[in-house]
């Protein structure tokens, strides 16, 4: 970052300084404070049915806006976070307010299940699925209104300790999705063995679709590859509408993109929902 390079400039390189500087940036302090302080929320972008427009679910996004410094993205402090037990923090923070948001999207007639993003660590707490059993009963919630995405290259830390964790989350019913599909690698021999209901293919190849060929044939044969281990495909990152028109073309189930909208604020989303009636109308079909 410009900040760290301004720092490297002043000063002759020391491993202590560097380590010292870059904690500097996000340190765990501040990021207790901050959820503490509630200076962290949840924003959301619609999941569309390709097929037909409709709005399937939406995805929960973290969003840190600090005192002073701003809006600073979740990439500067998810990874932080997840180095320390942190993590689970965060992640509860996520879950309860994901929850809230589906009692209150409920009660205005918006019944479409909410995706909370989640780490390998939560995944490998020995009583993750458990605490989650008990939040779904707190808030009354139907477990099929909650969703967990996880990271393709996260699963293969401890395999089997995640598969286990991720059966017992399946069997309460709540949907499972494996993140930035295609960024990971060896999950091949276990993505059938995974109780998942989709695979969401990393923006990296739907961004350069249709136009870069290899980023195209791969996009192609993730979505074959999800039909025929009998789960659905979501294209994540979708800028424009000849991208959702190529993903049409090639049967993608699902799409989620600034093309459709970029992540919303609770009553931003609301609105946005309730203006197109809950269904997206891509101009160019
Ligand atoms: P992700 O789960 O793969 O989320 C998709 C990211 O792509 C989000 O970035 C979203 O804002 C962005 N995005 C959506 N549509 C487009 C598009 O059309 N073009 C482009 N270029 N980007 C698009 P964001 O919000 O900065 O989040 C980054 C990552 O941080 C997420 O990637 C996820 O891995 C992590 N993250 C976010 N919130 C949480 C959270 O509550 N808990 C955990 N553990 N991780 C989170
Ligand atoms: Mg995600
Ligand atoms: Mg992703
Ligand atoms: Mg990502």
């Amino acid at each position: 970052t410009i900040a760290e390079e301004k720092l490297q400039d002043s000063f002759p390189y020391s491993p202590e300084i560097m380590a010292a500087t870059t904690e500097n940036l996000v340190t765990l302090g501040e990021l207790k404070k901050a959820i503490e302080h509630c200076e962290l929320s949840l924003h959301y972008q619609p999941k569309v049915r390709i097929a037909d427009g409709m709005v399937c679910g939406a995805e929960a996004l973290m969003r840190w806006t600090h005192p002073t410094r701003g809006n600073i993205p979740p990439g500067m402090f998810i990874p932080r976070a997840e180095q320390s037990t942190l993590i689970q923090l965060i992640t509860e923070f996520a879950l309860k307010q994901a929850m809230e948001q589906i009692v209150v999207w409920e009660r205005y007639g918006i019944r479409i299940p909410i995706a909370v993003n989640i780490s390998t660590r939560n995944l490998l707490q020995p009583d993750f699925s458990d605490f989650i059993a008990k939040l779904i009963d707190q808030y009354g919630i139907r477990a099929e209104l909650l969703e967990l995405e996880v990271t393709e290259g996260s699963l293969m830390v401890d395999i089997e300790q995640t598969v286990a964790e991720m059966m017992k989350l399946a069997g309460l019913k709540i949907i499972m999705s494996v993140d930035d599909f295609g960024t990971g690698y060896s999950s091949l021999q276990y993505l059938h063995k995974l109780p998942i209901s989709f695979i969401k293919i990393d923006q990296s190849f739907v961004s350069r679709s249709p136009a870069d060929r290899g980023a195209a044939g791969i996009l192609e044969v993730a979505v074959d590859l999800a039909h025929k281990i009998g789960i659905k495909a979501i294209a994540e990152g979708v800028e424009d509408e000849k991208v959702y028109t190529f993903l049409h073309s090639i049967g993608c189930d699902m799409a989620q993109g600034y093309a459709i909208t970029h992540p919303l604020a609770p009553d931003a989303f609301k609105s946005w929902y309730e203006r197109c009636n809950g269904v997206y109308m891509c101009s160019e079909s």
